[in-house]
């Protein structure tokens, strides 16, 4: 990489805004040129702008860094996005509208027709709907919900292999999850809850579209019904989901066993910075994979599942482990970004940074 491209990041003071400072701190290929939040935040220096909630420093060329104003007027060639929901939709459209590619955690695009909802190992192909985006040079890219990225990573090989009719899938979402503050302390602590808001619906769709078919008409969904339950859990970081699939070709669990760790990564001749060694790995002791333990493999990319066996009512069952606000989130996107540029999609921008 001779020039590195210039990353603004939105939402820069939230919870995965904070896990894109440190994910792209050091990176060979992206560097931070603009951070961005509210107005409650614009005009700070990172440092007091934000509630740092990670486990090192702030990066030091970081927190002196002024927070800016969400508005499209960034010194950067690109934006990924943490904002928030509620103002995610609107201020996306803009900075695409004004010639930004946005790379986006948020829900609002999505399911929109011409938007990739991506995983690079997944659906590598679904970035060609970009060209179907009438948003001039910009453009915006999404990756699915934590949880949903996980149960997808799991099912692409099992697709691909026997075809999967249906899943049943049962979550305990870490507290991470939820950003910050999050959940009260009064209903978490030595508790479960059964309800996260919207979860479900996601689990249910997102991956119709993940594992669809690029078509002229668009991406035709794969023909797979999916029942989810979401809890929230009092872990910090991982997502565990204990899945249930009925095959349409039969299959042992040995041969699931071996269409996980023969399937055949897209990403294999690449070399994405971000791209783990092995996107998943397979765990033969039956207590495994589990959050504390295994939540940093591939630096949180990587995928565990574990516990392959028959299922009673469904064919085959197991569990998976999920880094949520990695390969579930700012990771996700870092990797969607790296991506992007492989594919000559991400361009540098007109340079006018006076520094
Ligand atoms: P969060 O901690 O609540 O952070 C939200 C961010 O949005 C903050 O930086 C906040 O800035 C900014 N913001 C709020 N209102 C704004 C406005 N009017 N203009 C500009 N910026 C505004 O949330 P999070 O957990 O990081 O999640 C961010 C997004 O990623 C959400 O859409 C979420 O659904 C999605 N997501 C989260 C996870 C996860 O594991 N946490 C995983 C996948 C996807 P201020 O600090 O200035 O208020």
């Amino acid at each position: 990489m001779k020039r590195k491209f210039r990353a603004g990041i939105l939402g820069a003071t939230g919870a995965v805004g904070q896990k894109f400072v440190e994910l792209l701190e050091g990176h060979p290929w992206f560097e931070i040129t603009a951070l961005a939040a509210s107005e409650r935040s614009a005009g700070k220096p990172y440092r007091e702008a934000v509630n740092w909630i990670g486990a090192g420093e702030i990066p030091a060329g970081i927190a002196a860094m002024t927070v800016e104003s969400a508005t499209p007027d960034l010194e950067c060639d690109f934006v990924f996005s943490g904002l928030d929901a509620a103002v995610a939709g609107d201020l996306e459209e803009r900075f695409a509208r004004a010639g930004y590619p946005v790379l986006s955690n948020a829900r609002n695009h999505r399911m929109d027709p011409v938007t990739p909802l991506l995983i690079p190992e997944v659906n590598p192909d679904h970035t060609a709907l970009i060209e179907r985006q009438a948003w001039g040079d910009g453009f915006i890219v999404t990756n699915p919900n934590c949880s949903t990225v996980g149960l997808v990573c799991a099912l692409r090989p099992l697709v691909d292999a026997f075809g999967v009719e249906a899943v049943q899938v049962t979550t305990f979402q870490a507290l991470s999850g939820a950003g910050y503050p999050g959940v009260s302390a009064l209903d978490i602590v030595g508790n479960v809850t059964p309800y996260i808001g919207g979860e479900e619906e996601k689990m249910a769709s997102e991956p119709r579209k993940l594992l669809g078919a690029l078509a002229p008409e668009g991406i035709v969904p794969l023909d797979v019904a999916i029942s989810a339950q979401c809890n929230r859990v009092p872990v910090l970081e991982g997502h565990l989901e204990c899945v249930s699939v009925k095959l349409r070709r039969p299959a042992s669990p040995e041969d699931a066993r071996r269409a996980f760790l023969d399937f055949r990564n897209p990403l294999a001749d690449r070399s994405l910075p971000t791209a783990p060694e092995r996107f998943l790995e397979v765990f033969d002791d039956p207590r495994f994979p589990q959050p504390r333990r295994h939540l940093d493999l591939g630096g949180g990319m990587t995928v565990s599942i574990g516990r392959i066996r028959p299922c009673e009512v469904l064919d085959l069952k197991f569990v998976v482990l999920v880094h949520n606000t990695i390969r579930g989130a700012a990771g996700g996107a870092v990797l969607n970004a790296e991506l992007l540029v492989s594919q000559g999609y991400l361009k540098h921008r007109k340079q006018t940074l006076t520094v």
